[in-house]
């Protein structure tokens, strides 16, 4: 019956589910964007940058794994990426 001599400290960090928000994003983006270090929201981990072709964005804990959506530059600041990923073509004929 369960396992009293595990230790309950160590709980590796895992992702938040569903990620970060845009909201939370935008400013992590900005303070990536001007140099400076940013962390996770969940575990102060350090936040790597993602690049998806040329102007597709996506903040990623190096530590615990949670991620932003994939966001680009709009007019005022980064919105969610809205164009999709085509789906391959099997047929083309
Ligand atoms: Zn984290």
């Amino acid at each position: 019956m369960g396992d009293p001599a595990s230790p309950s400290s160590a709980n590796p960090p895992a992702p938040r589910p569903g990620g970060l928000s845009l909201e939370e994003a935008a400013p992590l983006w900005d303070g990536f964007r001007a140099g400076n270090p940013v962390l996770c929201p969940e575990d102060t981990g350090p936040l790597a940058l993602s690049v998806d072709g040329t102007s597709a964005y996506r903040l990623v804990c190096t530590r615990c794994g949670t991620a932003s959506s994939w966001f680009e530059m709009g007019a005022t600041g980064i919105q969610v990426r809205t164009a999709t990923v085509p789906a391959p073509r099997n047929e083309d004929e």
